[in-house]
């Protein structure tokens, strides 16, 4: 009887854990993948998540036939918890193969599948999202990390060659399936074309491709360019490790194997918050809702009609402060927000504005490619002061600082937010305390928003806000 893969996120045929898995005992395999209506009837019609799945399943479509003619995704779109039990039952399949997936809605998913098949039915799941999973690294005294740096420590001191090595399937155990009826289109989907960076575009053969040249042009330099937003810094690999088109194994591998390279080592700390963030959801599955810290949930937020303006002009990118705008407006036109500006914007919400944190969370998740609970949560905790290992609470991000030191010349700033363009470099970072001949004819109000708040105040107010709950846990 044939084994049934069913992808998820890991959409390629290489080092991929649970198709290798699959393949090891010379069974037929079959790949299925589910369009899950219990995820896409929750998106706006134009989403560009659904497109890039949808490139990532082509690309594998053709990677299949060109093996051979007669191979193919079987895939299909409805509730996952009905369509993959109804998959096994009409190809004849005994053994279902997964990869982990520790997303709270997905675990359910996962056990609701569990939970409609037969007995008969061997059901493997395997780590392939981490490198490090679940209770694989615990303290001495058993219990999870909530610091980084010693995390980061036990996990360097703990990898192996075999915990990153390849996961090589044996793709000649792929089988034919009349079930294999080529891919749905986006409208079949019921959904609607969109704008798409071709850096996303794809699928694995493509992020194969941007892989190859982060890491033989790019990665060496890291270190000293991943901080400047107007710099082609970062690897841009994180929707590809989301959907799985690239595996965090392959990269861990190359960044482990340049010890004494700066950029390298200071690449694969990320990819161990990546794993760390993950580990916190497995043991606090309650970051879903709110703060880990728990006094933290008795901050009082702005509230009212104000903070609703405020919040809309900061998704809008139209805050006064050009830094905070140009990045809303990169994650509003690409999917994509650098990572320090992803700290700036979100302590921008919550420490100058003092809207809760959890608003913006939301609005990153709607829009990022790459959108990670687990990741997004601990990025916005971190930002707020109220998650593991997050900054300080006293600590808060002052924009116009970060934009001096960051976009000194306002290169990133003047991409986005092209009405600043007329003004001189040193005006570009605060307007609003600029002299008139500095802002080449801009008015401020008409061409471009005066500041919602004076930073200084908005910090007074945190500051207050914050000290209110301190000290209550
Ligand atoms: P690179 O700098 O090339 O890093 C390589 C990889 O390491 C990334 O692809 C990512 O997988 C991982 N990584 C890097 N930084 C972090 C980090 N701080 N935490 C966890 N993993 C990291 N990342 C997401 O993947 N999804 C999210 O939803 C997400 N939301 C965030 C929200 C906030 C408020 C903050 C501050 C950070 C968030 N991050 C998130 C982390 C980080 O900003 C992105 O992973 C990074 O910007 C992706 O770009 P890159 O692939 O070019 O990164």
């Amino acid at each position: 009887a044939p084994t049934l893969v069913w992808l998820r996120r890991d959409l390629r045929l290489h080092d991929h854990a649970a198709l290798e898995l699959a393949c090891r005992d010379g069974a037929p395999v079959l790949l299925a993948f589910v369009f899950d209506t219990d995820i896409l009837d929750a998106l706006p019609r134009q989403d560009r998540r659904v497109e890039l799945i949808l490139e990532a399943l082509l690309d594998l479509e053709a990677q299949l036939r060109e093996r051979h003619p007669g191979l193919g995704l079987i895939v299909r779109s409805g509730r996952a918890r009905e369509q993959i039990p109804e998959l096994l039952q009409r190809c004849g399949a005994q053994r279902l193969v997964f990869a982990h997936d520790d997303d709270p809605f997905a675990l359910a998913r996962d056990q609701a599948v569990r939970a409609a098949l037969p007995a008969t039915v061997r059901v493997d799941s395997v780590r392939d999202v981490t490198v490090f999973e679940r209770r694989e690294l615990l303290t001495g005294q058993g219990r999870p990390y909530t610091v980084f740096t010693p995390y980061k420590k036990a996990w360097l001191r703990t990898v192996d060659a075999a915990r990153v090595s390849e996961r090589r399937p044996q793709l000649e155990h792929l089988a034919p399936s009349a079930l294999a009826q080529g891919l749905p289109s986006l409208s079949e989907l019921g959904f609607e074309a969109t704008d798409l960076h071709p850096r996303f575009r794809g699928g694995a053969t493509q992020a194969q491709a941007l892989w190859a040249e982060f890491r033989e042009q790019r990665l060496a330099a890291y270190a000293d360019t991943r901080d400047f937003p107007a710099r082609k810094g970062p690897s841009y690999l994180s929707p590809a490790l989301r959907f799985g088109l690239v595996s965090v194994r392959e990269l861990a591998r190359e960044a482990l194997g340049r010890p004494a390279d700066e950029g390298a080592a200071t690449w694969l700390s990320e990819l161990i918050w990546r794993d760390f963030y993950h580990q916190v959801l497995h043991h606090h599955p309650g970051v879903v809702n709110g703060p880990l810290k728990p006094e933290y949930a008795a901050i009082a937020w702005e509230e009212g009609a104000e903070a609703d303006t405020w919040f809309e002009a900061w998704c809008a990118g139209q805050t006064g402060f050009p830094l905070v705008d140009a990045a809303m407006r990169q994650l509003a036109q690409t999917g994509y927000m650098h990572n320090r500006l992803r700290m700036v914007t979100a302590s921008f919400l919550c420490k100058t504005l003092g809207i809760d944190w959890r608003r913006g969370e939301a609005w990153f998740a709607q829009k990022l490619l790459d959108f990670e609970l687990a990741s997004n949560s601990g990025g916005w905790q971190w930002a707020a002061s109220c998650g593991c290992d997050a900054q300080p609470w006293f600590r808060i991000f002052n924009p116009v600082t970060q934009s001096e030191k960051f976009d000194p010349k306002g290169l990133f700033i003047r991409r986005y937010v092209p009405e600043l363009a007329p003004l001189s470099d040193a005006a570009l970072h605060a307007p609003w305390e600029a002299a008139p001949l500095e802002l080449g004819g801009v008015v401020l109000g008409r061409d471009y928003p005066a500041p919602l708040i004076l930073h200084a105040e908005g910090r007074a107010r945190t500051l207050a806000r914050y000290g209110a709950v301190r000290g209550l846990s």
